[in-house]
């Protein structure tokens, strides 16, 4: 009779854990006062709410240094991608605050013991840097021992592969592009998909397709109430 206690015990948490819906604040909590996408400020405020997990943008600017922005430009910089740190940095945000470094990030990062950093690696221009970022990106994370405190996604296959390579086994990853059908996602060997709110709604039957092959169902952007109770 224990033993069967404790198995229904078990099961109960299992499943419990697994329906409980979790938020993750877009490019950090910054549609509030004084903040900004993607700044310091933004993850501040998410781990004040102590929402699950906090997204972050990364790119790489032309002399190396991982950066944490939303698009190509910033201010009249068409393409961080091809700009040098300090030319990024000189140029403030609207709020006041610099574009951080990735490294900046994850030591705002290690402040909170419930807030996961949702690391989104950005496409770059050919495989061979995709690749050198992975590495950085994943040697920075283990440096500061963030490895428990990070996931991690993106929307080119390359760099899921890369990451699932690269990163420490168990690592959680996730595709983005929306085109990829459960079955397919979960032979890449990746932990899941986080796809577009419209995709899903489109194909209300990965949801089930994922969780029956235990990939874990992200879903990007939901801001209004009618989206978020049909997400959960
Ligand atoms: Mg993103």
């Amino acid at each position: 009779m224990k033993r069967f206690i404790t198995l229904a015990l078990c099961l109960f948490v299992s499943v419990a854990t697994y329906a409980q819906t979790q938020v993750i604040a877009h490019r950090g909590y910054h549609a509030t006062k004084n903040s900004y996408d993607n700044t310091i400020s933004s993850l501040i405020n998410a781990q004040k709410l102590k929402v699950y997990g906090s997204e972050v943008d990364i790119h790489e600017t032309s002399d190396g240094v991982l950066i944490a922005i939303h698009g190509m430009r910033h201010r009249d910089i068409k393409n961080v991608q091809k700009a040098t740190f300090d030319e990024i940095r000189s140029l403030p945000l609207e709020n006041g605050e610099t574009v951080p470094t990735l490294e900046e990030y994850l030591i705002q990062a290690k402040k909170s013991k419930k807030t996961k950093l949702i690391i989104e690696v950005k496409n770059h221009y050919t495989p061979e840097k995709e690749t050198e970022i992975v590495q950085k990106t994943v040697e920075m994370v283990a440096k500061y021992g963030l490895n428990d405190m990070v996931e991690y996604i993106a929307f080119r296959p390359w760099i899921c592969f890369e990451l699932k390579r690269v990163a420490p086994e168990g690592t959680p990853i996730a595709y983005l592009n929306g085109d990829y059908d459960p079955a397919y996602v979960k032979g890449m060997g990746i932990s899941g998909i986080d796809y577009k709110y419209d995709v899903l709604k489109k194909k209300p039957q990965w949801i089930k397709s994922c969780h029956k092959r235990d990939l874990k169902v992200n879903v990007w952007t939901v801001d209004d109430e009618d989206k978020l109770r049909w997400v959960i």
